[in-house]
């Protein structure tokens, strides 16, 4: 197939720039333009009413978003893991917290159905998820279990004379779109030492939405906490390690995520730099402001080649755990850091509303913790170093 350059940024690296098919850069000039027009203009008023609205989900179905991971023998677009972190950045750029939900469904939700759903749930709801009338979330964390995922305690039961169905009893806490998802991936145990993964349909009695969880940054996203009894889940066979192996290309999505934060935020304070002016001088004159504005420049880069690498190593079949973490633990410390460095360049004017890095910076809080949190990264790459 035919490969076009796509420009990574402002990169002025050596290793060549990333390609992508002729559809593939379609996909990410569409999405572009959708993100300046018509997410942009609107974050802060998403963040404000704590949600999306409803019609984003038939437009992100529309513009291929919801498909990008899925084959094209099942209805997808069959995009490359590099499409998919490039989609997560350009959407982050305009609103974070939609970038967390695109790169979720995408790397966990839809991945799960390519991977361990029958053809009858293929069949079932591929076709509505792909026009973005079923909505999907995925829970794998509770209460007691965050970071130690394997300390599950939500209970499957076969369901006597119905082959595949068991009752789901527990409970789960910090789930992305949990609140608004017609569809649940549901990671549950099975004995004392197993744990699998089941299709739920929020719309049964067996389904309890306990609380929406209000977090500083991502605000619009619908984080919410459930409980479980007796809901009826519908096994999708596979183990433990297989339904948290999706994360490794997730944790790319979310390094995607933090490389547009940190971008933005980075655009923002240059400009800003170049405008005020104090002691007779424009910000940007000083070298503590190039200092800052030195530093953030290099991190954004190391990021982008970092995520560039693992998404290549993927899409070329190897494994990426280590990069996945090297990219994901980078990424989002440097997206940290440059929504900080990006308000000081502010100054008071950067602790308000009237600027977009206020946001980003506590946007930015949520890529260090979700999809594992730093301190895991480092776990996962001493321990393939030290293997
Ligand atoms: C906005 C948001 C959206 C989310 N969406 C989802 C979702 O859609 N689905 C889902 O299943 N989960 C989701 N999560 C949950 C997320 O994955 C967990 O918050 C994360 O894995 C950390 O778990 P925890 O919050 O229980 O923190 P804990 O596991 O209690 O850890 C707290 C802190 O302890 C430290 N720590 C923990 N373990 C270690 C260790 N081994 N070594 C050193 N330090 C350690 C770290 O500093 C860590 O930040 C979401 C979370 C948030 C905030």
């Amino acid at each position: 197939m035919p490969q076009v350059n796509l420009r990574s940024g402002n990169a002025t690296a050596i290793m060549a720039a990333p390609t992508f098919t002729p559809d593939e850069a379609e996909f990410l000039d569409n999405l572009r333009r959708f993100v300046a027009e018509e997410v942009l203009p609107c974050t802060r008023t998403w963040e404000e009413a704590r949600a999306f609205p409803d019609e984003i989900w038939p437009r992100l179905g529309q513009l291929g978003v919801l498909a990008m991971t899925l084959p094209t023998e099942l209805g997808g677009t069959g995009y490359s893991c590099g499409t998919y972190c490039e989609a997560c950045r350009e959407i982050a750029r305009g609103d974070p917290a939609l970038a967390m939900n695109i790169a979720a469904i995408n790397a966990l939700c839809v991945a799960h159905f390519v991977n361990f759903a029958s053809d009858e749930q293929r069949a079932k709801y591929l076709p509505g998820i792909v026009r973005g009338e079923i909505k999907l979330a995925w829970g794998l964390t509770e209460p007691d279990a965050g970071s130690d995922a394997r300390r599950v305690k939500t209970r499957a039961t076969p369901i006597e004379g119905r082959d595949g169905y068991y009752h789901l009893n527990g409970q789960k806490m910090f789930i992305t779109n949990g609140g608004k998802a017609e569809l649940i991936i549901i990671v549950a145990r099975t004995s004392e030492t197993e744990l699998s993964a089941f299709f739920l349909e929020s719309a049964q009695p067996g389904f309890k939405l306990e609380r929406r969880i209000h977090t500083v940054g991502v605000s619009a996203s619908n984080t919410v906490q459930f409980a479980l009894k007796d809901a009826v889940g519908w096994h999708t066979p596979c183990t433990f390690e297989q339904a948290i192996g999706l994360l490794y290309r997730g944790r790319l999505g979310i390094a995607g995520m933090a490389l547009g934060i940190a971008e933005k935020a980075f655009e923002l304070a240059v400009e800003y730099s170049k405008q005020r002016e104090q002691f007779n001088r424009r910000l940007c004159d000083m070298q503590s402001v190039q200092n800052m504005i030195a530093d953030s420049a290099m991190e954004i880069e190391a990021a982008r080649l970092l995520l560039q690498n693992a998404y290549r190593l993927y899409d070329q079949g190897k494994s990426i755990i280590k990069e996945a973490s090297f990219a994901k633990l980078y990424a989002s410390e440097t997206a940290n850091r440059v929504t900080n460095r990006a308000i000081q360049i502010h100054g008071g004017r950067g602790m308000t509303p009237d600027h977009l890095v206020e946001k980003l910076w506590r946007d930015a809080k949520l890529t260090e913790i979700g999809e594992g949190c730093s301190e895991i990264q480092r776990l996962v790459i001493a321990k393939q170093v030290l293997r």
